[in-house]
């Protein structure tokens, strides 16, 4: 019908469509909650799984889908190996999603204290109370590791960081996963501070991969995002979309959007902080106020060789020890210019955090301390900067 035979009301609520060409070169928005069917038919195909299609923006629209499917390649890069991705609304959700899809209660999970302190949280207030306990272990003791898969069939799941957060301890991911599978148990390992371009956890055995997108593979700051790739096809199609589907936890076509835009430089951002984190590490190396660099790149780290064998490079987190201890790390962090005092992580400029008194200020002394966050430790995110300016911040803080 012409807009000249319909009520004012009518056009204002009509959909305008598009005639011209519209295809466009670059990812678009989909700012749509859901999808028109071109005739009942279609209707009916998309509904029953005839026919692929979009029907609702909660399921999943063409810009979330787009972007998880360029997140599955880039995880599954020349690994011979089909991986799914799916696209969530933080990290968190990526990771209480990909929970609830495959566990049930009774089963167990065994993981490290050493992990980001939000999934410590989500496994101890929301997973314990439904009857799935965590069980921590050190995963540099593979005995240990074996052990305790091998005398409890109850354990469903094994849970890694590598390397880890603050102290960049790195995990063997390709020994962790032998056992783990020689026990039944699936794999997961959190890739957020590695990307896939500097580690392919599918590559050894792993099960699934999470990201909190929100960090390097956006790598601008401006999104939260989460994602879940996994190589179990079937199950990333039926059980987890489904459990994503029905908790809501779906990203949405905006924060997704901005996510495409990042990992489009994500190979030339993970060099360049990569580079600049090598010369802060070698820096601070040999500086007299600090007692210790935690960086894999260094020669003289323990996880030196092991890094070098699962990761293309070393990342640019750091952290360090300062010799005198708290107050020298207030010190420090309230003199600087240039880098930013900031709670996260994989931002294009260098961001500062001091535990001891930002993040774990109100956490016990000695349990932050049994989990290597000491008074002096400085964890830093290298950005892009030239990092001549990042060394200079640093040296008139010193
Ligand atoms: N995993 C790691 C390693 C993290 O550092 C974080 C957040 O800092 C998360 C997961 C949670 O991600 P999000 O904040 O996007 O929910």
């Amino acid at each position: 019908m012409q807009n000249n035979q319909l009520q004012f009301g009518t056009v204002c609520a009509k959909e305008f469509k598009e005639n011209r060409t519209t295809t466009p070169h670059a990812l678009p928005i989909y700012a749509t909650s859901s999808f028109a069917f071109e005739s009942l038919q279609q209707g009916i195909d998309v509904f029953t799984k005839k026919e692929e299609g979009h029907i609702y923006g909660r399921f999943g629209t063409p810009t979330t889908d787009t972007v998880a499917r360029k997140i599955a390649a880039l995880e599954a890069h020349q690994l011979d190996i089909e991986a799914e991705a799916m696209l969530f609304s933080s990290g968190m959700a990526a990771i209480s999603t990909l929970f609830l899809a495959l566990l049930q209660a009774g089963d167990k999970i065994l993981t490290s204290s050493n992990i980001y302190g939000g999934t410590i949280e989500l496994m101890n207030k929301i997973l314990e109370p439904l009857h799935i306990a965590s069980v921590w272990t050190d995963f540099k003791n593979l005995e240990t590791v074996e052990q305790v898969l091998s005398g409890d069939k109850q354990f469903k799941i094994v849970y890694l960081e590598t390397p880890t957060n603050p102290n960049l301890v790195c995990y063997d991911i390709a020994a962790i996963t032998d056992i783990a599978k020689k026990h039944n148990c699936q794999v997961i390992v959190d890739n957020t501070f590695c990307t896939p371009f500097l580690q392919q956890p599918l590559k050894f055995g792993v099960d699934f991969v999470i990201h909190s997108t929100t960090k390097y593979l956006n790598g601008h700051g401006n999104s939260i995002a989460g994602a879940v790739v996994g190589k179990d096809v079937a199950f990333m199609k039926s059980r987890l979309f489904q459990t994503m589907k029905l908790l809501g936890t779906n990203c949405n076509s905006w924060d997704a959007w901005l996510t495409y835009n990042g990992l489009k430089t994500l190979t030339l951002r993970m060099e360049r902080h990569s580079e600049n984190a090598m010369r802060l590490a070698d820096y601070l190396n040999q500086h007299p106020a600090v007692s210790c660099v935690y960086y894999n790149g260094l020669s003289t780290n323990p996880d030196h060789e092991l890094a070098k064998k699962q990761m293309t490079m070393f990342g640019g987190m750091l952290s360090f020890e300062l010799k005198d201890g708290f107050e020298a790390g207030k010190n420090f962090v309230s003199k600087l210019q240039l880098c930013t005092l900031a709670p996260t992580l994989g931002d294009i400029d260098t961001l500062i955090m001091h535990p001891a008194s930002m993040s774990h200020a109100f956490v016990p002394k000695d349990v932050r301390e049994a989990n290597s966050i000491t008074d002096g430790l400085i964890r830093v995110s290298v950005g892009l900067e030239n990092v001549s300016d990042i060394i200079a911040d640093f040296q008139q803080a010193l």
